[in-house]
């Protein structure tokens, strides 16, 4: 899991809804071809509890990901 912000609505004229940061698991962060040029990922940091523990894309959970990379 990591906090990643994402790039949102930009015609938005709220800033939270332009670059929305939510917490993803590994397996979105990989679709979203992170470190690429035509990433859909701004920017990400390392997982933060603040944001929960479940993927804001797909629900997988903290625990479930930890499970599976067992
Ligand atoms: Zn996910």
């Amino acid at each position: 899991m990591k906090v990643c912000t994402v790039w949102g609505n930009l015609n938005s004229e709220k800033s939270g809804e332009n670059y929305p940061t939510d917490l993803f698991c590994e397996e979105c962060i990989q679709s979203m071809n992170p470190d690429t040029e035509d990433s859909s990922i701004v920017n990400y940091q390392d997982d933060d509890d603040s944001y929960g523990d479940t993927c804001s894309k797909c629900g997988k959970t903290r625990e479930e990901e930890i499970e599976e990379s067992q």
